[in-house]
């Protein structure tokens, strides 16, 4: 059975997350109607998953549902604003009913429990792409930039490195690969990082999340600030999935250079170290300091030896070719 375009809103979408006291207008006009209050700045952020791109045929839909929104999330986390909105462009093969109620499960539930409401979308039919748009509220002028990391400030990351990668590594070899529920949830249910992006601001002089990889996502930060950095190899946060496969041979670059974690990476004047330790209890994941912003150019990674490792230029880009 196929429903029809507007049943399939109406049952999945028409009250999807949070009711807002904020939106005046939802789902089911020509446009959604919201109110930004006039001593914030409204945060804007698009992302889209494209299967055979971002994900592989035939992958679960419920988790797909929190993914396409929590890599949006995780972009507002990024800029240290409120998530209070979002609107999702579904294209669609097919309207099967069972996929869309498990999208809309996977979708809403995380919605529900950022404080998102859904407003509004598009619905057409093609191959399967998902794209959302999120909308978040931050107090004027104290978004997090990538531009203002400055010379002897700390170089942080929440979380852990390299996990999503480990995972997609091994479905990549091996579609039915055994992995733990920890290592897929990494790769299928990232946890966006908001709670820890809000804390940040007023202490944090740069962001970004990480979703191309530490290495890369670093880069932006340092390009947009006119800076340089050094990162040692050794501090590296790693969970025990990654530290075995390291133990067993693996790419020691990887957690350097696998996308897909969502952590956030974030940069701190000495000076608030104390205000930032004093965070930590609050938060729901752990911080490492990984290294020290400078004034050379570019990203210089020390091995345990103290001596400069080679790095490919690294990151993920969809337009990259060879030649
Ligand atoms: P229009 O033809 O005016 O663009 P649509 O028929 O595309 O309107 O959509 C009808 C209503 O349903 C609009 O309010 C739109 O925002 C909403 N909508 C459409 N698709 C979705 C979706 N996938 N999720 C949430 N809201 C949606
Ligand atoms: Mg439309």
């Amino acid at each position: 059975m196929s429903l029809s375009e507007f049943t399939l809103i109406d049952r999945f979408f028409s009250a999807c997350g949070t009711p807002r006291a904020d939106c005046a207008l939802g789902v089911g006009d020509d446009a959604a109607l919201l109110r930004v209050p006039a001593d914030r700045e409204l945060a804007v952020t698009q992302d889209t998953l494209v299967q055979g791109v971002h994900f592989f045929a035939g992958s679960a839909p419920q988790p797909l549902g929190h993914k396409a929104l929590a890599v949006n999330l995780s972009d507002l986390a990024a800029m240290g604003a409120e998530p209070a909105w979002a609107t999702l462009a579904l294209t669609l093969p097919a309207a099967g009913p069972a996929w869309l109620a498990a999208f809309a499960a996977g979708f809403c539930t995380l919605a529900r429990d950022s404080g998102v409401q859904l407003v509004g979308g598009d619905t057409t039919r093609g191959p399967l792409a998902l794209s959302v748009t999120a909308l978040g509220l931050v107090p004027h002028g104290q978004a997090l930039r990538r531009s203002g990391a400055r010379p002897g400030d700390l170089i942080y990351v929440s979380g852990t490195l390299g996990d999503a990668g480990l995972a997609l590594l091994r479905l990549g070899q091996d579609r039915e690969a055994e992995l733990s529920d920890e290592l897929r949830a990494r790769l299928e249910r990232p946890t966006p990082r908001l709670a820890l992006g809000q804390a940040l601001r007023g202490l944090a002089s740069a962001a970004i999340d990480v979703s191309d990889g530490l290495a890369a996502d670093l880069g932006h930060i340092l390009e947009c600030s006119g800076v340089g950095a050094e990162l040692r190899l050794a501090d590296l946060p790693l969970s025990p999935a990654i530290t075995a496969h390291l133990a067993q041979g693996g790419d020691r670059l990887l957690p350097l250079s696998a996308g897909d974690d969502y952590e956030l990476c974030f940069t701190l004047p000495p000076g608030h170290r104390a205000d930032l330790e004093a965070l930590v209890p609050r938060l729901a994941c752990p911080i490492t300091c990984i290294g020290r912003i400078g004034t050379r150019p570019g990203l210089r990674v020390l091995g345990p030896d103290g001596r400069t490792l080679p790095l490919a230029r690294g990151g993920y880009d969809h337009f990259a070719t060879a030649g």
